[in-house]
């Protein structure tokens, strides 16, 4: 692996630390040894070519899939015991949209953790899920079937369940990916909200095009991880020939030009 990852800034905590991480689906590597360190509070996305391992990144650090070997930390603590830290997004296609529930019940699933499986919701659980909803604009459709959304919509409401769970670290599976342009606006500014909260987002991005415009970090990743750090430093046509191969086209690198020398 090329040793160019830039640690984090040691005057911020660090979020989420992987260390000498392997993944397998049937012996086959998805994610080779990778070594992973976030500071808390920076919107990094996680770059790389279908089937890299992005998803496979974000499941191993909320221990959806084994791990074949290596650590991953959030802020110190492996995550049976920092849960109430992390929140999810998933990716629009792996959830069953056709499963009868409310976009008000699915935000007040962000709120279970916090509840225990018993307890039921009440007035207070939501309140709290209805301003997550006005937070990201579907509040008039708080009583509406998941099953009736747009794919706007339907993301807008995952990102009002991971709001109402007010996590400090959320991991993202593209969640521009299939949405109308106000809905990547929406989504960008609650992304930039968290952040000056001091939040840290993890985002699984696959447009090069807006990686410098939304993202202050970067990992790029190909069953190994290639390079991470400040976008500006990391983002660059080398580090993106290294981890597409022959696959960047030339409309892709005029966005890994770094910061410094673009206008
Ligand atoms: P990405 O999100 O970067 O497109 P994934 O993490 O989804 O990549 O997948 C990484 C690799 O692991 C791919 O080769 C994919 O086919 C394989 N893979 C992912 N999930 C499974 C699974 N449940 N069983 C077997 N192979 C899988
Ligand atoms: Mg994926």
């Amino acid at each position: 692996m090329v040793n160019n990852t830039i640690d984090a800034d040691p005057q911020n905590p660090v979020a989420l630390e992987i260390n000498d991480l392997t993944v397998a689906y049937q012996s086959k590597p998805a994610l080779w040894d990778v070594d992973l360190k976030v500071p808390e509070g920076v919107l990094m996305a996680i770059i790389g070519p279908n089937g890299a391992g992005k998803s496979t990144l974000i499941k191993a650090a909320l221990g959806l899939v084994p791990r074949a070997a290596g650590t991953i930390q959030f802020y110190g603590k492996p995550y049976a015991k920092a849960r109430h830290l992390v929140g999810y997004v998933p990716q629009r296609g792996s959830v069953d949209w056709d499963f009868p529930t409310s976009v008000l019940d699915v935000a007040m699933m962000g709120l279970y953790g916090q509840l225990g499986w018993f307890r039921r919701p009440g007035r207070h659980e939501r309140e709290k899920a209805m301003e997550a909803l006005q937070q990201v604009g579907i509040a008039e459709l708080a009583n509406r079937q998941i099953s009736q959304l747009s794919g706007g919509q339907q993301q807008r409401t995952f990102l009002a369940r991971a709001l109402v769970q007010d996590a400090q670290i959320y991991f993202m599976d593209e969640p521009f990916a299939a949405v109308d342009k106000v809905t990547e606006r929406a989504i960008i500014s609650m992304l930039r909200e968290l952040r000056k909260r001091q939040k840290t987002v993890v985002v699984v991005h696959h447009d090069l095009q807006t990686v410098t415009d939304y993202f202050d970090w970067v990992a790029l990743l190909n069953v190994e991880l290639i390079a991470s750090g400040p976008t500006a430093e990391v983002f660059t046509t080398d580090n993106l020939r290294l981890t597409y191969g022959g696959r960047v086209t030339a409309t892709d690198t005029t966005a890994a030009t770094p910061i410094s020398e673009q206008q």
